[in-house]
């Protein structure tokens, strides 16, 4: 069976390249009607912290990417770290080395003035028939990895294809600090195989760990998964996406207004593609994905699109969901949606709005208190001209035992038009102005029927 992991280090918040990455190993994972494990990485005690474990969970959430098992804590797993160090060491696919962090840079030094690749010289390599220099006193021995020292790794990358490395380019890597403590290749390793993780996906800023994970997991006699890297994400400057492009935190996304089924969608077309399908939903996404149509090349951030996504997605959602969503969002703009019918509002707005917070600053014509003074001066001068102002005044006494229906409305308004023999921007600009302070609205009809007449009139009156 299927079991893929998502395994973030907690040293920030959930990033768009992490949030991708881990959409792909779910959506793997659900493919083939697997398990998906989340593995927090925490080893790294400087940088880790709980906060950052709580945003990537916040994140997951908020993208609806449930994990089966998990999260799992590294530094919960120390015992099992050790166990498994001290049977290398037992097995001899370990060994203790002494020497200094000095004697590593003069090896390196010695290796760069020859122009040869920097590289541990093999000091305490046990070899049959050598003898080993005596254990300095009271130094403390890093464990390393035995690397075998010829013949090559190779593995059919899910996304990149046949990958072979020699094994004397690898050194003998690090696995344990002089305190005990597993770096972190090791960890990776040992939850691998401990998790039972078939697939691993992940960035391919790691494609050079994996011929050195693939050794210490051969030797340890443990299967191998299979290995997918995933091209990076490159900002629309075609740089490597970071904070200068905006936001990089999925949880800023959710607070600009995108919803979390168009950022899947999105953030799964990013180096994904089926087809020339742009628009697709979670269920269509789980039953199309496919390893194979991973991109070998690097996918661009494109704010444009995403908007163009976050659009579809707003407009294909029902008026009363799309309420709930940006009632909130309302209420902190100070707007209250009372008396309001906000799920009409969002059924007039919904057609041209690109964010859920576009929608609340709309909805805010209906929901936030309206002062005349607050119209900018420049359109009151232009449009609230003296005979503007006799047309609004004698559409408002027409206006006052109407039945408040948009068609109600509507006809109104022709009939003043027909009355004062001016065309519909000459009535509809300056009843916008008046009542809403902009000179832009969607239909004004359908605008001022869901306004309500008490206000309309108040307004009217009050220029
Ligand atoms: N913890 C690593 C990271 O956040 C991922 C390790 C992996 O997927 O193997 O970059």
């Amino acid at each position: 069976a299927v079991r893929t992991r998502f395994a973030p280090s907690p040293t920030g918040f959930l990033h768009l390249g992490g949030a991708r990455t881990a959409l792909f190993s779910w959506a793997f994972a659900r493919h083939h009607g697997g398990t998906f494990v989340l593995r927090i990485e925490d080893t790294d005690v400087e940088r880790s912290t709980p906060e950052a474990v709580q945003a990537i969970l916040d994140g997951m959430q908020w993208l609806a990417l449930e994990h089966d098992e998990g999260p799992f804590y590294q530094m919960r797993r120390m015992d099992r770290y050790r166990e498994v160090l001290a049977g290398m060491l037992a097995a001899g696919t370990a060994y203790q080395c002494y020497c200094t962090p000095g004697e590593i840079e003069a090896m390196r030094e010695r290796a760069r003035a020859g122009g040869r690749k920097p590289r541990y010289d093999g000091t305490w390599r046990p070899e049959p028939g050598k003898t080993l220099p005596p254990v300095p006193e009271g130094r403390k021995p890093v464990l390393r990895f035995r690397n075998p020292p010829d013949g090559e790794v190779s593995w059919n990358d899910l996304v990149k294809g046949p990958i072979t490395i020699a094994n004397a380019e690898l050194d003998d890597l690090i696995i344990a600090r002089p305190d005990g403590t597993p770096t972190y290749n090791f960890c990776v390793v040992v939850d691998d195989w401990d998790m039972g993780i078939t697939h691993v996906i992940r960035g391919d800023d790691h494609v050079n760990n994996t011929p050195r994970q693939i050794n210490i997991l051969q030797a340890l006699g443990a299967t191998l998964p299979e290995y997918g890297h995933v091209p990076m994400i490159l900002g629309p400057d075609g740089e490597k996406l970071s904070k200068r492009h905006g936001a990089v935190s999925v949880m800023q996304y959710d607070e600009q207004g995108y919803l979390p089924e168009a950022m899947i969608n999105y953030l799964a077309r990013l180096g994904w593609s089926h087809g020339d399908d742009e628009i697709f939903s979670r269920a269509q996404l789980v039953e199309w994905f496919d390893t194979r149509n991973l991109s070998k090349s690097a996918a661009q951030w494109d704010p444009k699109k995403l908007n163009w996504v976050n659009a579809h997605y707003i407009k294909q959602s029902a008026a009363d969901e799309l309420a709930a969503r940006v009632a909130p969002r309302i209420a902190r703009r100070g707007g209250s949606a009372e008396g309001v019918d906000l799920a009409a509002v969002m059924g007039l707005l919904k057609e041209r709005a690109e964010t859920l917070e576009q929608l609340a600053d709309d909805a805010m014509l209906f929901c936030g208190a309206f002062d005349p003074a607050a119209i900018p001066a420049e359109l009151a001068a232009q449009h609230l001209t003296d005979a503007a102002r006799a047309m609004l005044r004698d559409f408002a006494g027409q206006a006052a035992d109407l039945e408040w229906t948009r068609e109600n409305i509507a006809a109104l308004m022709k009939a003043t038009l027909a009355k004062y023999g001016v065309k519909m921007p000459a009535l509809g600009i300056p009843l916008r102005v008046a009542v809403i302070g902009r000179a832009q609205t969607p239909a004004i009809d359908a605008v001022l029927a869901l306004i309500g007449r008490e206000k309309v009139l108040a307004r009217l009156h009050a220029i």
